[in-house]
């Protein structure tokens, strides 16, 4: 059985020293080892920006896509070869802006994908815009006088789209980033992990100590039940997003996939191998 170790490659993050996205990387290497994945079990799919590099750093299948589409292209991959296990990450730019419709419509359909964003409320890559996951008020270049528009809420977003698994972390806490993570991969849908990721150095407001001071944790509320779905939406409104841990799970309703006759048995690139050429032309 492989361990974290053999998730990692000879490939040398260039990410900026203390980065939250460092932690996220070992949190997925982690997690796959611990539920009993291979690396060619794995295929990570990204987006652009700084968080898009995640699947060139792990030892796995990887695409690097265009940005905001890592979910059309996971879903593909998903549909393509069943057998795999489809993570699919990126930056809060990437899937809560120009990603945002396939976000939506990817929650709703359920496929079986773990999506992880690695949301620091601000475009890093391009040198610190900001983005919709940034507050009221905040000063980039892109935004002088400070932003005058609302904050989004992906979780909000999330539940009232259909979510059968929603979650939150933050960078720092890699044990319960793994587990989420392995809760995610394990669950039979779609999952969004969203995590918390300080960008060191553009975002001087959402700091390390300013998640530490304003993350509220759902283990410090014994009675909450996250399969309760209106229990689930007032905690996040109550906390105005600011909570971690598993805030909604669903395990009654069924993956796109099981819809699918046939598909639960073998996956679509297995059927296409099994055809001539003529036969796959015909298609
Ligand atoms: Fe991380 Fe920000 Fe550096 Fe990008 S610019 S690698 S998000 S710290
Ligand atoms: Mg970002």
């Amino acid at each position: 059985m492989a361990t974290f170790k053999e998730f990692r490659n000879n490939v040398k993050p260039n990410w900026c020293p203390g980065c939250g996205d460092f932690s996220i990387q070992a949190a997925i290497q982690r997690a796959a080892a611990n539920v009993g994945l291979e690396p060619e079990d794995v295929a990570v799919i990204s987006g652009i920006g700084c968080s898009g590099r995640i699947s060139g750093y792990i030892h796995a299948y990887g695409f690097h896509g265009i940005h905001g589409r890592a979910l059309p292209i996971a879903q593909g991959v998903k549909l393509a070869n069943r057998e795999l296990t489809v993570i699919a990450s990126g930056g809060d730019g990437d899937g809560f802006a120009i990603g945002m419709g396939h976000t939506v419509h990817a929650i709703r359909r359920n496929l079986n994908i773990t999506y992880i964003v690695m949301d620091n409320q601000i475009y890093g890559l391009t040198k610190g815009q900001t983005s919709p996951r940034s507050g009221e008020g905040f000063k980039t270049k892109s935004t002088p006088q400070g932003s005058i528009e609302s904050t989004l809420s992906p979780l909000e977003i999330a539940m009232s789209a259909g979510a059968t698994f929603v979650a939150q972390s933050f960078s720092s806490d890699l044990k319960g980033l793994t587990s989420l993570i392995e809760q995610g991969i394990q669950h039979d849908g779609f999952s969004l992990i969203n995590v918390f990721s300080p960008c060191v150095t553009f975002n001087k407001v959402n700091t390390y100590d300013w998640f530490k001071e304003n993350i509220v944790k759902l283990e410090d509320f014994p009675d909450y039940d996250p399969a309760n779905r209106m229990m689930a939406m007032n905690k996040i409104m109550e906390t105005e997003g600011m909570l971690t841990g598993l805030i909604y799970q669903d395990k009654s309703r069924r993956s796109y996939e099981n819809h699918i006759p046939g598909f639960k048995d073998q996956a679509l690139a297995k059927q296409n191998l099994d055809m001539t050429k003529e036969e796959f032309n015909q298609l």
